[in-house]
């Protein structure tokens, strides 16, 4: 029996002492950022700054037999980043510059680096240098991708002649299943050069990166407001008059007749490298946020604030590196929720891919579709690429049109059903039009069609197996295909 001061002696111990956590509690959970819709469960989640690091992550996994699965920045939509009761390595510690070689414009760097100190890292090591160097592309929508993210999905930014990222990757190294560090280019491993960029992290865990940079330019933006049927002229056009960027934002209003059919096309001619950079005319966060708010709630309004503020940008100069800057914000949809209120929702985006002559068409089919759905589109665009003819899963398998939709999904079964159904539909759009889709945002395509864009998919996974017999590296998109294509 203890005595009243012993017990309060001892209760006191035990407020102070740590609670010890519940099974449920001790969980760790991930999820991607932009459709929130990816919640996955790993085992243990690891963040290694070293080579030397992931090598020991990859030999103590094959000791114990558990699979690994990485991720970046977490933007991918289809659960290639993460794989249930995995152990899961964040890649952002490893974030290091390793050289510029300053001569031959070519940079390595840790996988996890971000776009902005890549970009900022280049720029002051050259400060004032007459001849700069810079990056050729990156994704545009947001810049918190991570160089093994971009690589892993083959990504691309809005090139006029551009092929996707594997064009501007020199070498890489990877720790490979039997944890051995292994480069890979043109010259030396080439198969696996040729799975790994645009392989969604499955042949082995990317530590550092060699990009062949460009010369920066000045450039200057040109905006007008065209209509969907003169696009594949007006991009020819550009390209023969040597403009290097561009882009087609199409009008999302869905009431009007406009909608898909006339939008802002900006596109980027070189100047004279003695011209000043002068852009006065920015969005801010905050006015994102306001274009955001207003494209949920009056996409007619929404589209008209957008083309009278790009319109007024309209001969603004840039360099052709940070241009390619944008803003973006993680948690739009909390921020939206908090001040318009409605269901739980966030955005998908999806990509499909037509040849360049059928874009008017596509386009008019894909309104008609999208309205008798009652699908909402809060945002979209058209962009140009050239055929990639060395990823082993290429999505650039022609030069085609690329035509991207980021549509506002509810978070229920229901919800996510029918963002999915239109999905399939603008895929079933595509296919009869040679043309495909891009696998990073989401896995809902039919198997059909899985099959007919990418016909090289059961090969992919043999060779996966080749190169990763224990299947150590895994994902949820992953054992999804994987069990799909083997019932087939
Ligand atoms: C708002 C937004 C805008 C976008 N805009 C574009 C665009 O303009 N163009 C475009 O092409 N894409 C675009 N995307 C898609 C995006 O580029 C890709 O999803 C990209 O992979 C995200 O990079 P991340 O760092 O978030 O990688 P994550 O999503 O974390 O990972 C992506 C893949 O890379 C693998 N991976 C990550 N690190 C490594 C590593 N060290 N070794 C091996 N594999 C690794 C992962 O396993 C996964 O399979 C956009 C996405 C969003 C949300």
């Amino acid at each position: 029996m203890l005595t009243r001061r012993e017990f309060i002696r001892t209760a006191a111990l035990f407020a102070l002492a740590p609670r010890i956590l519940t099974a449920r509690e001790r969980e760790i959970w991930v999820n991607d950022v932009h459709s929130q819709l990816n919640r996955t469960r790993v085992r243990e989640l690891l963040k290694p700054r070293t080579r030397d690091e992931l090598a020991e992550i990859v030999h103590s996994a094959s000791r114990k037999g558990l699979p690994i699965s990485v991720s970046g920045c977490r933007h991918s939509m289809g659960g290639q980043q993460f794989a249930t009761d995995s152990i899961c390595i964040d890649a952002r510690s490893l974030d290091r510059v390793i050289s510029f070689d300053q001569e031959s414009g070519l940079i390595e760097a840790e996988v996890g680096i971000r776009w902005p100190k890549l970009i900022r890292t280049y720029l002051d090591a050259q400060a004032g240098k007459a001849k700069q160097w810079g990056i050729a592309q990156k994704q545009t929508g947001a810049d918190t991708f991570t160089l093994g993210g971009s690589l892993s999905s083959n990504v691309h930014g809005r090139g006029l002649a551009m092929k996707p990222l594997i064009s501007d990757v020199e070498s890489f190294t990877l720790v490979n299943a039997d944890g051995k560090s292994v480069r890979c280019s043109r010259d030396g491993n080439n198969e696996l050069f040729r799975l790994a960029i645009g392989g969604y992290g499955l042949f082995g865990l990317i530590s550092s990166v060699t990009l062949r940079l460009v010369p920066r330019q000045k450039l200057r933006r040109v905006v007008e407001i065209i209509r969907a049927d003169d696009l594949p002229k007006r991009f020819e056009e550009r390209i023969a008059e040597k403009f290097l960027y561009g882009d087609f934002q199409f009008s999302v209003d869905e009431k009007s007749s406009e909608f898909l059919q006339r939008g802002v096309f900006s596109c980027y001619e070189p100047i004279d490298e003695h011209e000043p950079v002068v852009a006065k005319k920015e969005l801010s966060d905050d006015d994102w946020l306001d274009l955001l708010r207003l494209a949920y709630t009056d996409r007619g309004k929404a589209f008209k604030r957008y083309s009278d503020y790009y319109l007024s940008t309209n001969g603004q100069t840039y360099w052709s590196d940070t241009n390619q800057l944008s803003a973006y914000l993680p948690n739009y949809a909390q921020k939206i929720r908090d001040e318009i209120g409605g269901q739980e929702s966030s955005l998908i985006i999806t990509e499909v891919y037509v040849p360049r002559p059928d874009l008017p068409n596509f386009l008019a089919q894909a309104a008609e579709l999208l309205r008798s759905n009652r699908t909402i589109v809060i945002y979209g665009t058209v962009r140009l690429i050239e055929k990639d003819d060395e990823s082993f899963l290429a999505w650039a398998k022609e030069s085609y049109a690329c035509v991207i939709f980021n549509l506002l999904t509810l978070h229920t079964p229901a919800g996510i059903e029918a963002s999915a159904r239109s999905f399939r539909s603008l895929i079933d759009l595509a296919v009869p039009r040679s043309g495909s889709y891009y696998l990073t945002y989401h896995k809902f395509a039919k198997p059909e069609q899985i099959m007919a864009c990418y016909p090289q998919f059961k090969q992919f996974l043999d060779l996966k197996t080749k190169y990763d017999p224990s299947d150590r590296f895994q994902s949820d998109w992953y054992r999804y295909y994987r069990k799909l294509l083997a019932s087939r």
